[in-house]
This record gives C-alpha cells, sequence and structure tokens, in this order.
C-alpha cells in the first residue's frame, strides 16, 4: 500500500486537515509481476521447440540429411515443433483476443445436446485408433437452448475433450454429460486418465500451469488449453472447475446460463 499525505491549509500557517491518498500498490505489482511471468514463459516455451529445432537443422546440415535412415525421422521432429510452435502462437493470439477490450462475440442459439453430440462425433473420429471410447448422457429427448459463440464453445469443448484423450490411458473411457441445474446447464467430461494432485488443482485454469511439464509437452500441450477455456466460460457467464482423484481420474465441468428446455416430446 502507498500512501500520499497532504496537508491542507486554510489560511498560511494554519493546519486544518490531512487528507491520505492510499493507492494499493500491491495490486499493481501483482499486475505487473504476473505480465514479467508470462513474457519470460512464452519466451522460454519459444525457445525450448527452436533450439530443438536448430540442433536438428544442424545435424541434418553437418551430413545426416544423407542417411536415408536418420534423415526422415530428424525431420518429422522438426515437424512437430513447429506444429507445437503454430499451436502455441494461435493459443497466444486467442488469449490476447480475450485480454482486450474490444472482444466480440458472435452469440447465436445453441442447442447444446446437439452441439455437443457433433464434436463428440469428430473425436470419436479421430480418436478411432487410440482405443478410447466416449460415453454421453445428454439428455436426448430435450433441447437445451443457449446462447453462444459458436466457434468459441466448440474451442472450449475441444480443449477439455483433447485433455480426456491426451490423459487417459488405453481402452479408457470418456464421460460426456449434461445436467440443469436451476438457471444453469452443467456439461461435465469426465475421464479415467492419470489424474490431477489435490495440491495441482487449484492452479491448472492458470496461463502456462503444468502437472508434469515433461508430459504436457510429449504430448503436444501448450500448457493454455484450460486458461482459454476459462476465458470462454467466464465470457459466457458461466463458471468451470475440477475435481479430480489422482490416479484414476478427472472431471471438468462448466456451467452456462441457459435459457429454456423444450421437451421434443410434448
Ligand atoms: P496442456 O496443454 O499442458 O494440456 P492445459 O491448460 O490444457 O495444458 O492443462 C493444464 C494442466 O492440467 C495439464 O498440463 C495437466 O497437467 C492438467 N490436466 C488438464 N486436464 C487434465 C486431465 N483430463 N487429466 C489429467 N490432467 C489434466
Amino acid at each position: 500500500l502507498e500512501a500520499h499525505f497532504s496537508v491542507i491549509e486554510k489560511e498560511a500557517g494554519a493546519q486544518n486537515g490531512l487528507i491520505a491518498v492510499l493507492h494499493d500498490v500491491t495490486e499493481q505489482e501483482r499486475i505487473e509481476e504476473e505480465r514479467r511471468e508470462f513474457v519470460a514463459n512464452v519466451s522460454h516455451e519459444l525457445r525450448t521447440p527452436l533450439t530443438s529445432m536448430k540442433s536438428y537443422l544442424e545435424a541434418l546440415a553437418d551430413g545426416a540429411i544423407n542417411d536415408s535412415e536418420v534423415a526422415p525421422r530428424f525431420i518429422h521432429v522438426t515437424q512437430t515443433e513447429t506444429e507445437r510452435m503454430i499451436r502455441l502462437v494461435n493459443d497466444l493470439l486467442q488469449l490476447s483476443k480475450m485480454d482486450s477490450k474490444d472482444y466480440s462475440m458472435n452469440v447465436v442459439e445453441i442447442n447444446l445436446p446437439q452441439f455437443m453430440d457433433q464434436i463428440i462425433e469428430r473425436f470419436e473420429m479421430a480418436t478411432k485408433n487410440e482405443s478410447i471410447s466416449f460415453k454421453r448422457r445428454l439428455t436426448v429427448n430435450t433441447d437445451i437452448i443457449v446462447f453462444g459463440d459458436r466457434d468459441k464453445l466448440t474451442q472450449l469443448l475441444d480443449n477439455i475433450l483433447s485433455n480426456a484423450v491426451k490423459y487417459s490411458p488405453e481402452g479408457g473411457t470418456i464421460l460426456c454429460s449434461l445436467k440443469i441445474a436451476k438457471d444453469n446447464v452443467i456439461v461435465s467430461i469426465k475421464d479415467e486418465g492419470v489424474g490431477i494432485p489435490k495440491e495441482n488443482i487449484p492452479y491448472v485454469f492458470d496461463r502456462f500451469y503444468r502437472v508434469d511439464k515433461a508430459r504436457s509437452r510429449n504430448l503436444g500441450g501448450t500448457g493454455l488449453g484450460l486458461a482459454i477455456a476459462k476465458e470462454i466460460v467466464h465470457a459466457h457467464g458461466g463458471s468451470i472447475w475440477v475435481s479430480s482423484d489422482w490416479g484414476r481420474g478427472t472431471t471438468i465441468s462448466f456451467s452456462l446460463p441457459f435459457d429454456e428446455a423444450v421437451n421434443v416430446n410434448d
């Protein structure tokens, strides 16, 4: 806390009062510190793949390019690193857009069960070879209409579902459910994966936070997926939370205010 004192003088020499202006410098310092940390994180996240690409390219230039066995492998590594950098830059752009004041949303009516079903189907196709199965509990008889931005909500579900897939074991099941609680609809994605230790849970929505850095990197993570998810949910007037048992699985849930539930059979 920073205090500025000014003495108020009625007439020269005669003290009449004292004004104290208190500035919350701790808040300013915290924001500044967060910004510094963010820039350091971004630099580090970009330097890691760049350094790795540089050494693979050097090895190729030094002759590995003529080794028909090694060359394709080295080129593949540089491709993977490039893809990860593109993902990272895309995630950063998305976050910076959401941080800016002129952030606009293209809000339309969305029938949530149907919308989710399409996204889950896309994941089922993409993970066909990974022996992961998806279960749905989407109250299929009911239309649940929310007002939201289709692209943003797609991204939200993509981020949560891709984590569920990434951290699931072979043969794992991912349960996608949807229920109504008062004026909110609650979506939950439950996996049977590695889980998150209790002490790490409060931080998983922080930018660049990862429980296991090496594992996340190997799986192609940027550490920004849940931070973006949180921004999207907040922009829709909802909230997002996690419950997890270390070693047994994780459930990510979010709520969205909803307009109406119409029973299709009525
Ligand atoms: P990442 O790109 O590393 O997956 P996220 O922001 O999406 O970053 O998630 C942050 C961290 O939260 C992850 O690194 C991981 O440690 C943990 N996490 C997220 N989802 C799950 C999940 N379904 N199961 C286990 N851990 C998870």
